[in-house]
């Protein structure tokens, strides 16, 4: 068969502009060879509906290997005693936690998107907002953090049937225990969605949702540095209370409904070839090398924000304890779009974002969203954050000015000139 050059030629292209462009966007990471080489396996071949032991397919052993020990690293990684490593992404994670625990019409308490929340957290553009019942908190206008007093008052007031802690761009650690106390005094199931900070959460950097959250969704492509895809967990102790009576009396536990819930409630064969890649990245992420990555990304970060607050950006509650950071551009005078558009010009990778109480639409709000994962993989440091700050000011102050976008971009290209993708 001749090889089609048409798609590869774009896939070397692809490659290259991430080479040669400097990659800020805050749900992006670059995979280990190892991960990627998984990723496109014969895997990818093989269908296995079900799960290790209980397939629907014949051929399945050894690819029944491969998933248990994707569970079983995932469990050590995060202190998990539930595993599920099926879900296809993050928004197939939350599908089926939804579908597992309510019914439609069912009032569920969600981060506003708005403010830093996930469109499956409620929005009214997704099946979350169109199925389930959806209210929300946000930040705060003057701090830009949670305020937990008034998520209780909110969740007293509304009695939601779950609650979503979680977010895609609050730069701030999240008060599980918090969280699990307005749950409880509503008897509401709480749901964590670590996307964002899996990373940091599993090598103990930020608080741990474990221990507090009935169930847990991630997706395992950002900060924690696998193939594209989600994952569903549950801490000790969750497995029966949170159960179903059924017609016999006997109880059917919350680990079974989430497994029915992804297969077959919402999706078909599993994709065993990204799952061997996320049984790579977890076995990855359980080294040490993998904490000094992510205090890096940490550090990274704050070196980022530090040096965005010094040149008079707006960064929302001031700074960050994570690996990301959300701007208001509005004294800048230019909206996220235009930053967006810039930048990309001058080969660094951003995402316009909402910012909480913005008076501009989604398609083009008055912020950016700059995250320090992917460039961390890269081997780049403090000092190179404050470089790349120069290099965002430069753009901002210029964002009209093609010749001077040409130049940043030289600058970006020579900066990132033999580093490879994964350092
Ligand atoms: N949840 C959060 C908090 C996210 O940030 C994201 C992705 O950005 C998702 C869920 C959805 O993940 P996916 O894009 O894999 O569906």
């Amino acid at each position: 068969m001749q090889r089609d050059e048409q798609i590869f030629e774009l896939i070397q292209a692809e490659k290259e502009r991430q080479l040669h462009g400097i990659e800020l966007i805050a749900s992006e990471n670059f995979v280990s060879p190892q991960v990627m080489e998984a990723a496109g396996s014969v895997l990818t071949n093989k269908y296995a509906e079900g799960y290790p032991g209980k397939r629907y397919y014949g051929g399945c052993e050894v690819v029944d290997e491969v998933e248990q020990i994707a569970i079983d690293r995932a469990k050590t990684l995060f202190g998990a005693e539930y595993v599920n490593v099926q879900p296809h992404s993050g928004s197939q994670a939350n599908t089926a936690v939804y579908h597992a625990c309510l019914k439609p019409g069912d009032k569920i308490l969600g981060f506003d998107l708005s403010h830093g929340g996930h469109l499956t957290h409620g929005s009214p553009v997704n099946f979350s907002g169109k199925l389930y019942n959806p209210v929300f908190y946000g930040v705060e206008q003057e701090t830009g953090v949670l305020n937990y007093d008034k998520i209780q008052e909110i969740a007293t007031k509304e009695q939601p049937k779950l609650i979503i802690a979680g977010a895609s761009a609050y730069s701030r650690d999240i008060d599980f225990k918090r969280f699990r106390e307005i749950a409880d005094s509503v008897g509401a199931i709480l749901l964590a969605d670590i996307s964002h900070p899996a990373g940091l959460i599993a090598k103990g950097i930020l608080n741990d949702p474990l221990p507090h959250c009935h169930v847990v969704t991630t997706t395992t492509h950002k900060t924690l540095r696998g193939p594209r895809g989600g994952m569903i967990m549950m801490g000790k102790d969750f497995d029966n209370p949170f159960g179903i009576q059924l017609k016999n009396g006997s109880l059917r536990k919350m680990s079974s409904l989430l497994d029915s819930a992804v297969f077959p409630g919402n999706q078909g064969g599993p994709l065993e070839h990204i799952i061997a890649a996320k049984a790579i990245a977890f076995g990855e992420a359980l080294t040490d090398e993998f904490l000094h990555y992510q205090l890096q990304v940490k550090k990274n970060a704050s070196a980022m924000a530090d040096a965005l607050v010094a040149k008079g950006y707006n960064i929302i509650s001031g700074g960050t304890d994570n690996h990301c950071m959300l701007i208001d551009l509005r004294n800048k005078n230019l909206s996220g779009k235009d930053a967006e558009q810039a930048l990309v010009k001058a080969d660094i990778t951003v995402n316009k974002n909402m910012v909480p109480f913005d008076d501009k639409s989604p398609f083009v709000t008055s912020g950016i969203r700059l995250g320090a994962a992917a460039v961390t993989t890269r081997g780049l440091k403090e000092a190179d954050m404050i470089t790349i700050v120069d290099l965002i000011d430069e753009v901002v102050a210029n964002f009209e000015d093609e010749a001077k976008l040409d130049a940043v971009k030289d600058k970006v290209n020579a900066m990132m000139k033999d580093k490879p993708l994964f350092v």
